[in-house]
């Protein structure tokens, strides 16, 4: 991994971390951590968030958290860099979008395929488990010890975005990665705890009506559910309760891609994407103005629940028929 600074004199005074709309555990554990190391190289850094965390990941939150409009008061008057963590495109971090544009400097550190190296600087990896990950060669390229908040913090990041160490993105770089946390001594039983045995009542509730709504198709090898507005009212659930609900309809025997809509708004649908084999699910978002991974992806579509599903099927068939 480059370092970003060669020379004492290149540093800035103040940076600004920031990462995409409903962050998950790479995008809050990658924040943590290398706020953590810019802090080690005499930069002062704060993580703009404006998204209220879900309760599995509230315990990164620190004192370094700010709102965009407090991020405003420090940097207008000197320079400032923005780093953009574990974020594809511009758009996912639009409500800070102002103030990335006024940055002396920025910074892309990014593991998906579909990124399009928005910023000044881009260090993606596409082949890397996780953002957190490259956080992790960051360290080891500025010879920085680690803390125990940047450990915790990387290990969040890489075992949510591994699927626990399952998925094929998993590699051995990654396994020797968790021995070296370990080794550290992070208690990755009370971390594990937190993250995932820790789910709301009413998020469960909901993965019982997406299985009502449960659509197998083409001979079981697609999964489609979706939860309404009005059904999601009804559990008076909040925005990460449907985390986890998509991959749990992709691990059904015999399905090979799961794609759960999600209506975010009267007739809007957070499309979630996931895959089990071969089929590329990030093509799939890139095709609806979305982004991600092969095997995980997102967009956002418009329009009757019928109508959106039958756009997004007549894409896949397809490409499905054809693996
Ligand atoms: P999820 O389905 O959990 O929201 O997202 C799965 C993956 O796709 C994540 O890596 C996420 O960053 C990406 N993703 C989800 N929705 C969007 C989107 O609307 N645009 C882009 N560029 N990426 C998305
Ligand atoms: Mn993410
Ligand atoms: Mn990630």
């Amino acid at each position: 991994m480059e370092l970003f600074y060669q020379t004492k004199e290149d540093h800035p005074k103040t940076a600004l971390i920031m990462t995409h709309l409903l962050p998950d555990g790479d995008a809050v554990g990658s924040a943590v951590a290398l706020c953590e190391l810019l802090e080690t190289l005499d930069i002062h850094a704060k993580i703009v968030m404006e998204d209220t965390l879900p309760e599995s990941l509230e315990w990164l939150r620190n004192e370094r958290f700010v709102k965009v409009v407090e991020a405003w008061m420090h940097p207008v008057k000197a320079p400032f860099d923005v780093f953009v963590v574990d974020c594809s495109d511009l758009s996912r971090i639009s409500d800070k979008f102002e103030l990335f544009s006024k940055a002396r400097k920025t910074y892309n550190i990014d593991h998906h395929v579909t990124n399009d190296l928005f910023a000044a600087v881009n260090q993606v990896d596409s082949a890397a488990s996780s953002t957190g990950e490259l956080i992790y060669r960051l360290f080891q390229a500025y010879e920085a010890p680690l803390t125990t908040r940047a450990a915790e913090a990387i290990y969040a990041a890489v075992s949510t975005d591994t699927g626990s160490f399952r998925y094929s993105n998993t590699s051995s770089e990654t396994m020797r990665l968790a021995g070296t946390l370990i080794d550290f001594g992070i208690d990755t039983e009370t971390i594990n705890t937190r993250l995932y045995h820790n789910k709301p009542l009413d998020g469960v509730k909901l993965l019982g009506i997406a299985l009502d709504n449960l659509l197998l198709l083409k001979g079981g090898k697609v999964a489609v559910s979706h939860v309404t507005l009005v059904e999601a009212d009804a559990q008076e659930i909040v925005e990460y309760d449907t985390d986890g609900i998509c991959e749990f309809l992709r691990d059904i025997s015999g399905v090979e891609v799961a794609l759960f809509l999600k209506e975010t708004a009267a007739g809007v649908y957070k499309v979630s994407a996931r895959s089990k084999y071969k089929f590329d699910v990030s093509r799939l978002a890139l095709h609806f103005d979305g982004g991600g991974h092969t095997k995980a992806a997102g967009f956002t579509l418009s329009g009757i629940l019928e109508e959106v599903r039958y756009k997004i099927l007549e894409e896949i068939t397809l490409a499905v028929e054809q693996t």
